[in-house]
């Protein structure tokens, strides 16, 4: 299952944490549900609810094309393509990536 931000403009105090931290701060129309702006809120403005993907987008991961929902984190990508993404919660001493590289280049998992 996966989760987009919804912003409540009623709880919102204007405070900008959101918004220094991350450049999407509510926006559902391109929130990939990383989930970062809502613990971010210390007011609970932003709330994570559960969202049905409708499109998919195609991937090359390691020269092999995949088809993928839209909108999602680049390790949900790759536990849709079938790896093994280990999770913050499995056992203890499982590294639990943040980040990966993409074309040469270092992005938040
Ligand atoms: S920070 Fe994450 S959860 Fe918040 S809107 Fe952006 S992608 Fe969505
Ligand atoms: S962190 Fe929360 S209260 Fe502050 S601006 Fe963002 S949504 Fe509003």
């Amino acid at each position: 299952m996966y989760y987009v931000a919804v912003h409540h403009p009623d709880r919102c105090q204007n405070c900008g944490v959101c918004s220094q931290a991350v450049s999407c701060p509510g926006e559902e129309a391109v929130c990939y549900g990383c989930g970062a702006c809502a613990l971010l809120c210390p007011y609970e403005a932003l709330e994570m609810v559960e969202e049905k993907r409708k499109g998919k987008v195609s991937l090359e991961i390691n020269g092999e094309r995949v088809r993928v929902p839209e909108r999602i984190t680049i390790k949900d990508a790759l536990r849709e393509a079938g790896y093994h993404i280990p999770s913050a919660s499995e056992e203890a001493g499982i590294f639990a990536p943040c980040a990966v590289e993409v074309d040469g280049e270092v992005k938040p998992a």
